[in-house]
């Protein structure tokens, strides 16, 4: 086994063995474990409703945990919809998000833990015409979780193409150009998601109940893939 070859001049299409324990050692890592900011991390909602309250006070809306829909317009009257696009895409929208009971709290754990590898993965908003998103994005990773987690933030408008082993997202379907994708859904539960079968976490507080659940499915997960890697030897 050459172990000093210069991985540059490995003929890719014959590996030597080196390749194939390089490959084994992989497999021994810690899960991969991609949160979602809206509706898991960031009360997206809870921040629509404050504004819409204070803005339009003769308006009916939808209280929290009521709505039917991932796209909030769409629960919403026709003739809002135009008001409402304006004030999701507004500047300073996304930054002044509340954080969901918990979410930050846990995601320290997780890290401090050492168990898995956690990351942010959030599509942001690129419709309106200014593209404050993807900076607010960032800004509230850092006023929330300091700034060495801004590291752990991917801004991406297709989820598919993300490597991991878990994706903890509230979106009912999660759809993009790989069908290949890596990791397992896990639904955050949410009131427009109630149908979505598979592992399902249900609110902050039972992260701790989840985990176990995680943790078996990622070493099956290993097994299937060592298995895998044997028969091409
Ligand atoms: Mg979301």
């Amino acid at each position: 086994v050459e172990l000093t070859k210069d991985p540059r001049q490995l003929d890719l299409f014959n590996p030597p063995t080196t390749t194939k324990i390089v490959k084994e050692q992989s497999l021994s890592r810690k899960p991969i474990l991609l949160f979602d900011m809206d509706g898991v991390m960031a009360n997206y909602y809870g921040r629509f409703l404050e504004l819409w309250r204070s803005i339009y006070t003769d308006r009916e809306f939808i209280p929290e945990g009521e709505l039917k829909t991932f796209y909030l317009e769409d629960s919403y009257r026709e003739e809002y919809r135009e008001d409402i696009r304006e004030l999701t895409t507004s500047c300073g929208f996304f930054r002044g998000i509340k954080p969901i009971s918990g979410s930050i709290e846990t995601l320290r754990k997780i890290l401090s833990d050492g168990i898995f590898e956690p990351f942010i993965c959030s599509s942001p908003e690129v419709e309106a015409e200014e593209q404050c998103c993807f900076s607010e994005k960032a800004q509230w990773v850092e006023d929330h979780l300091g700034r060495e987690w801004t590291e752990r933030l991917i801004l991406t408008k297709d989820k598919t193409l993300v490597y991991g082993d878990f994706l903890i997202d509230d979106k009912p379907v999660i759809k993009g150009i790989n069908h290949k994708k890596a990791w397992t859904r896990v639904v955050f539960d949410q009131s427009y998601n109630k149908g979505v079968i598979g592992p399902r976490l249900n609110g902050w507080a039972d992260w701790d109940k989840l985990e176990p659940g995680l943790l078996r499915m990622f070493k099956n997960m290993q097994i299937l893939e060592k298995v895998a890697l044997k028969r091409n030897l």
